[in-house]
């Protein structure tokens, strides 16, 4: 017989690794874009699970894509290949600039792939001298020992002995920065088409353009981690569509699967002919499951209403930001694009963000932080407009108690 836990969050404190420290509400079920707790209090989901839940919670579509797969077939290991792995990828490749796909089940495994790619590619066609990464500050790439060095916090990367090596940084939007350090021995650029944990900033468009450039002066690939930004978030299937800038690979994970695991890297044919048979793999990449979820997914995504409906949402919940700030100045900007928006604290509460996030938690609405002074919303891209009405109310009443605290 099975033993009866009772789950509470002292739990966690006891049997899990203590690298998370969440929140003491524990949900137990959701529907599109609210999200009940165990003693059924309802929040209103502006977190998206950090932009995963694409199409909020147990999307009548994914439900039938999971349910219909998992009568059929869950797992085969890349001895052989499946059908819904195969569909996704054409999918992938129909719709974007890239021609070959390879799957991984998470953002940093699809950018592991992307570098390790880059850096073999560079060995082969220019010779073992081409190995600088050019990444920037603020930059998020994951957490594998590669991509977190890649990343521009070296807070996150320091503390686990030699880091891999040949490693760079300049400053987004700036291109003199890239300029200074860019040669014929770098490999590649690695940049996020919109900072997402740097805090929600936007490239100009001379500065994508200008990185782009200085790739092709000194043979370097462009790699775009679209990881947060993919799938819609910004209101086009990929973002770099709206910048008019196009990668050399592009790696996409957090929102492909709605919320079941997987991430895949693009590129073109004659960059990926040199990861050649056993140069790098995956047990579960490509996982059936994860594919037919991410199929019904990329579908439900990729089409004029959803993305169209994208930049509407933008707009009121922008509207309704600056209209909750008209009254009490707490924002000096809203910024961000799509449904991936940051709300910046003033001066009078910086590094306050996490505060604001367990006020607004109080009142039944989930948000998200981008470092200690912005808040940051990631919603599900078909949120009903009346939840994000209910859910600026909620926050408003979080501003209020702050505010007056
Ligand atoms: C979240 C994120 C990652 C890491 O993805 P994981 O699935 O957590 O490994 C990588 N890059 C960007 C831009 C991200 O936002």
């Amino acid at each position: 017989m099975t033993e009866q836990i009772s789950v509470n969050r002292e739990l966690f404190d006891q049997v899990m690794v203590p690298n998370y420290s969440p929140s003491a509400v524990i949900p137990v079920r959701g529907k599109g874009s609210r999200v009940w707790d165990q003693d059924n209090i309802e929040y209103i989901d502006f977190a998206g699970g950090i932009a995963v839940n694409c199409l909020g919670h147990c999307h009548p579509a994914l439900v039938n894509a999971l349910t219909t797969q998992g009568q059929k077939l869950w797992h085969l290991s890349n001895v052989m290949t499946n059908e819904p792995a195969l569909r996704l990828a054409k999918k992938l490749v129909d719709a974007t600039f890239a021609e070959k796909v390879y799957f991984a089940n998470s953002g940093a495994e699809s950018n592991e792939a992307a570098l390790k790619l880059a850096r073999r590619w560079a060995l082969e066609v220019h010779g073992s001298d081409k190995t600088q990464i050019i990444a920037f500050k603020q930059g998020f790439h994951g957490r594998t020992f590669f991509t977190v060095s890649v990343g521009g916090q070296a807070a996150y990367s320091d503390g686990f002995g030699p880091k891999p090596g040949d490693i760079v940084h300049a400053e987004y939007n700036n291109l003199d920065s890239v300029k200074a350090l860019i040669s014929d021995k770098t490999c590649a650029i690695v940049m996020e088409p919109l900072q997402g944990e740097g805090g929600i900033i936007a490239p100009t468009q001379e500065f994508a353009d200008g990185v782009r450039e200085l790739c092709n002066q000194h043979n370097a690939l462009l790699i775009f981690d679209e990881v947060q930004t993919g799938v819609g978030r910004l209101g086009e299937l990929y973002a770099y569509m709206g910048l008019n800038v196009t990668p050399d690979i592009l790696t996409t994970a957090k929102a492909l699967g709605g919320g079941f695991p997987i991430g895949a890297m693009l590129t073109t044919t004659a960059i990926a002919s040199h990861l050649k048979i056993g140069t790098h793999g995956s047990t579960y990449g490509g996982n059936p499951l994860a594919c037919a979820v991410a199929e019904a997914a990329f579908d439900t995504v990729n089409n004029n209403t959803t993305l169209a409906g994208v930049k509407a949402k933008e707009q009121l919940f922008k509207d309704g930001l600056n209209k909750i700030n008209a009254k009490y100045n707490v924002f000096k900007e809203i910024r961000g694009q799509g449904l991936l928006i940051g709300a910046v604290l003033v001066d009078e509460y910086q590094g306050k963000a996490k505060e604001f996030l367990n006020a607004a938690m109080a009142e039944g609405l989930m948000s998200l932080v981008a470092g200690a002074s912005i808040i940051r919303f990631a919603p599900s891209l078909v949120i009903p407009d009346e939840d994000i009405a209910e859910g600026l109310n909620r926050f408003e009443k979080a501003i209020v108690k702050i505010v007056n605290a």
